[in-house]
């Protein structure tokens, strides 16, 4: 947040990977739409400043931050240990676990990490996904065909091609691609997941007003709204 003129508002630059229906998305209008993006603009108002949305696939988020191109990270992104040694996060404002995506005619049944040995596999780059699947794989020293996409969409869209035989991705991402797709969740893994926005470490002033406006937020009925406005 800059301090400015008198007639100039601060902006908050909020930067998301606009692949991760119902968090945030590009609707058929062309415009980036989603959870994150409703919950941004009222976060932004509560705390007196415009916003201004930049798209950014997901693994260059963390990066953008730093190098000070956007002042928020709002895309669905975990809160991990390892994250939180670049970035600051504020408290949780959503919980998810991984998702096993197939299509819906497939003739397999993955139901863990150890059902995808030696299959092909999509995440998005970046993601606590691709995170577990490498983890598993330098474990336990077996292999799985894993491929790192720019967006899920297009991991996505190869697995209903049938270059990939199973996507994981954050199970209430995978709910609306079943909504959208022909594709089915043959399980859960379970990770228990926070999301939650993300600042640079210095702009604990940022931090400090974006944490006074969810609590606020989280228990309005606007909260409520948005949510039945994405997830019906
Ligand atoms: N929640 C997952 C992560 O933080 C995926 C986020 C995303 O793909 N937008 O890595």
């Amino acid at each position: 947040v800059n301090i400015f003129h008198r007639e100039s508002k601060c902006k908050i630059r909020v930067g998301t990977s606009p692949d991760f229906p119902p968090f945030e998305y590009i609707d058929d209008k062309g415009n980036i739409v989603g959870i994150d993006i409703d919950m941004m603009k009222i976060l932004s108002n509560k705390i007196g400043c415009d916003m201004e949305i930049v798209s950014i696939d997901f693994n260059g988020l963390i990066p953008a931050l730093i190098n000070n191109q956007i002042d928020v990270i709002a895309s669905g992104m975990t809160i991990t240990e390892e994250r939180a040694k670049v970035v600051a996060f504020t408290k949780p404002y959503w919980s998810a676990d991984q998702a096993i995506v197939i299509r819906k005619d497939a003739n397999i049944n993955p139901q863990s990490l150890n059902d995808l040995v030696n299959l092909r596999v999509g995440v998005q780059s970046g993601t606590t996904a691709e995170q577990m699947i490498s983890e598993f794989v330098s474990s336990t020293g077996k292999n799985i065909n894993m491929v790192s996409y720019q967006s899920y969409v297009l991991a996505i869209q190869d697995l209903l091609a049938g270059r990939l035989d199973a996507v994981v991705v954050d199970s209430p991402v995978a709910n609306m691609f079943v909504k959208q797709y022909n594709v089915k969740i043959s399980n859960i893994i379970t990770t228990n997941e926070s999301y939650g926005l993300a600042v640079r470490k210095d702009n604990t002033e940022l931090l400090n007003k974006l944490n006074k406006a969810l609590d606020e937020f989280l228990n309005s009925d606007e909260w409520q709204q948005i949510l039945r406005k994405y997830l019906g």
